[in-house]
């Protein structure tokens, strides 16, 4: 194996990426896996790390490789590894648990307490190899396609979304169709909504979520919300709400549409605080509200990788572009354009 490696590097405080040569990661420790990372995929937190806003300021210390989406092949494994070999081909939980704290200990890793990020706290996935500890490592059947393997974590907070309630017959509202969204729309047909309506504003987002199966697609600024949902759902609302888009008046005008007794999903992330009339919103209509963050270690990755490796769903149409890896700036713009489902970056 080479010492040295290209990657994708945050190198100081401001806005961009350099592409550098660095050293492979070669001091494992006993608990540690390298991986050859052949597939990555570009998340909206890389854009955030990128253009360097509010967030990654207080959070980033450069310098430090940037990503967390992706696939690869094992190449080597700390003293004390066993649960993969190398050669296996994996991906992997992007957040890294303490395992001691009390949601740790009580089967609860995706909302540990001192939860540290790949590509965020530590160095990520945009480069040849990365060192990954074995506790987040997914093992893959290499019949699952490499580019399906690289947005499992996306793909993720899909299934994960969707999972808290049975939604055979149900009319689910879909507010935003960015890669999750459009993931949900699939998910949501596959589980055998009844009615599956999205509202989104970008053109390619529209089309991603039609698609994917979305029956209805409404442009909230062309379309009164409402009042169709109102009418495609006989007067009744929504029963279940999956907020995508981590835009106050999407997730507002998302509650507003549950008929009462409805169930919504957040994962949406807002910029700031969200000011909302709570009596009318959730409580006189009796709302059960699901806060999504991550994915279930490691129940969601067993559903995703089951429903891939079985071909229950088709993810294709999410994957809009695929860049080699030396074109990462091409791949940046695209992403940050708005007209892109998953961008990957292949390092093969
Ligand atoms: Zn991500
Ligand atoms: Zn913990």
């Amino acid at each position: 194996m080479k010492d040295h490696m290209k990657a994708l590097i945050k190198e100081g405080r401001t806005q961009g990426f350099s592409l550098n040569e660095v050293e492979v990661p070669r001091d494992l420790g006993p608990n540690d896996v390298l991986v050859k990372v052949l597939r990555a995929s570009i998340c909206g937190t890389d854009v955030h790390i990128f253009s360097w806003d509010e967030w990654s300021q207080k959070r980033i210390k450069p310098p430090q490789i940037v990503g967390h989406e992706f696939f690869g092949e094992v190449v080597d494994i700390g003293n004390n590894v066993s649960s993969v070999a190398i050669g296996d081909a994996v991906t992997a939980e992007t957040h890294i648990p303490c395992g001691k704290c009390l949601q740790c200990r009580t089967g609860r890793m995706h909302i540990c307490k001192d939860l540290k990020i790949l590509g965020v706290d530590i160095d990520g996935v945009f480069a040849e190899y990365v060192r990954v500890p074995e506790v987040v490592l997914w093992k893959l059947d290499p019949s699952i396609p490499k580019d399906f393997a690289s947005v499992m974590e996306p793909f993720g907070n899909a299934v994960h979304s969707c999972a808290p309630f049975d939604m055979r017959g149900m009319r689910v509202l879909i507010t935003g169709a960015g890669p999750i969204g459009a993931f949900s729309v699939g998910l949501s047909k596959l589980y055998g909504a009844s009615l599956v309506i999205v509202t989104e504003l970008n053109e390619t987002r529209k089309n991603l979520a039609r698609k994917m199966g979305a029956d209805i697609v409404l442009d909230p600024r062309q379309n009164d919300v409402l009042s169709s949902v109102l009418r495609l759902t006989d007067g009744d609302g929504a029963d279940i709400l999956l907020e995508m888009s981590g835009n106050e008046s999407a997730l507002i005008q998302g509650l507003s549409c549950l008929t009462n007794g409805g169930i919504a999903s957040i994962l949406g992330v807002y910029p700031s605080s969200v000011t909302m009339d709570i009596n009318s919103l959730l409580t006189f209509k009796g709302i059960t509200l699901y806060a999504i963050t991550g994915r279930k270690m490691f129940e969601t990755w067993q559903t995703s990788s089951a429903l891939l490796r079985h071909n229950r769903i088709d993810i294709t149409p999410v994957i809009t572009h695929v860049f080699p890896f030396e074109k990462w700036q091409d791949a940046m713009q695209t992403m940050m354009s708005g007209d892109s489902g998953k961008i990957i970056l292949n390092l093969e």
